[in-house]
């Protein structure tokens, strides 16, 4: 099928929720995918954060084929080996003791509002239910996780919301310890607001969120779905500021394509999911289990955290060289590769521009563009990218 053709079956068939843009991947390659016309663009959307290994590495590429000949699915009424080895995995290198396995990144913030209400009645009293988020906040579209998004856009029509959460604004450490009180169970907190525009914790602030936690009772989960696994330049974030939470939310990235997602938690948070509490039929088969152990095997023997570190300054210093003589671009933030641009055009014009010239790139809210390239993103490859981007840019100026 053509580009035409498949949105003309898109726009009569399938649900009216996503405004896209008008082309059809059908292929991809490293870092490069490739429309239903043929043509060729470098990939710095990478799915939203997921394809972390690019499209059709060879690594995923056999251990999906393997396991699919050996086994898809059996349910957790039985015990799966590929599961019990990436729990392994992922508590080996990070604070968790346990990890819960779902399907993205919503169900593990789900995962983690739930238990954190339990553990907390369970722990102090029945009424300490309370969940505090922050403003430009993004943890998902089910009913709780969009009601712990404090935006309202993502809300709006769909009340009424969940009870029980509240809001303050983000970098504001005063802010929560006014709002933390006896029926708080748990803060929740993007380390980089990723959707909310690319917004970094301030030097400080998840410590000081982490201190407070330990004063006054409530947990910490961070939701690391975007910025977990290597992309900003650590394997997690949360070990660039010094600290842990109790509860820890990953997907995005996690299985390189393949939907899932994890909460991670302390041995004693954990306790509070006995057996018949939470569940999902899916979290954890056997095939998705098998193809996040081989992201995160090739994402360390590769050392893709370090390759985002390097990579991503780059991006950023020659960013920095541009905004010199463009004052169209406002900010820059950002940690390895997760990168926003703050601009004064319209940014979803920029990011359609981009688009025509074969650079794939995305927005955050709508001043903000924002890079998230695989993480086997090459020096040339990022040179390639940049200097379409400059010349979009330069004429949006
Ligand atoms: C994408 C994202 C989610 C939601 O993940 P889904 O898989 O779309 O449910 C939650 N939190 C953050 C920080 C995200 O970036």
């Amino acid at each position: 099928m053509t580009n035409q053709e498949i949105i003309a079956l898109t726009g009569k068939y399938v649900a009216t929720t996503y405004a896209r843009f008008p082309i059809a991947l059908v292929r991809g390659e490293g870092c490069r995918v490739w429309d239903a016309d043929g043509k060729a663009y470098l990939d710095f959307v990478a799915g939203i954060a997921v394809c972390a290994l690019g499209h059709s590495h060879p690594r995923l590429v056999q251990a999906i084929t393997a396991q699919a000949r050996r086994l898809l699915h059996v349910s957790n009424l039985y015990h799966i080996e590929p599961q019990a080895r990436l729990a392994e995995l992922l508590c080996r290198h990070s604070f968790a003791d346990r990890a819960f396995f779902c399907n993205s990144g919503a169900e593990a913030n789900e995962a983690a509002l739930k238990l954190a209400r339990k553990y907390a009645k369970e722990r102090f009293s029945s009424d300490r239910t309370e969940i505090i988020t922050m403003r430009g906040s993004f943890h998902g579209r089910t009913l709780a996780t969009v009601t712990a998004t404090a935006q309202e856009k993502y809300q709006k029509g769909f009340e009424p919301l969940v009870p029980g959460f509240k809001y303050v604004p983000f970098n504001d450490l005063r802010a929560v310890e006014l709002a933390v009180d006896a029926r708080t169970a748990a803060l929740l907190v993007e380390p980089i607001q990723g959707e909310g525009g690319v917004q970094v914790a301030a030097d400080g602030y998840l410590a000081g969120l982490r201190k407070l936690c330990d004063e006054r009772g409530p947990l910490l989960i961070f939701d690391e779905v975007q910025t977990g696994l290597g992309r900003t330049g650590t394997l997690f974030a949360y070990q660039q500021a010094g600290v842990a939470p109790d509860i820890l939310t990953l997907a995005k990235a996690l299985a390189g394509g393949i939907p899932m997602g994890t909460m991670l938690a302390r041995e004693e948070v954990m306790a509070a999911f006995t057996p018949g509490t939470h569940a999902a039929t899916f979290g954890g088969n056997p095939f998705a289990s098998t193809v996040a152990l081989e992201t995160i095997t090739t994402i360390l023997e590769e050392d893709l955290p370090g390759r985002a570190a390097r990579v991503g300054a780059r991006i950023l210093d020659r960013l920095r060289t541009l905004q010199a003589r463009l004052p169209s671009i406002r900010a820059l933030r950002g940690r390895g590769l997760l990168i926003g641009i703050e601009v004064t055009a319209d940014a979803k014009a920029i990011v359609a521009k981009c688009m025509e010239r074969g650079l794939l790139i995305l927005t955050a809210g709508d001043t903000v563009l924002r890079l998230v390239p695989p993480l086997i993103l090459s020096e040339a490859e990022a040179d390639e990218g940049l200097g379409i981007l400059e010349g979009v840019l330069g004429e949006a100026a």
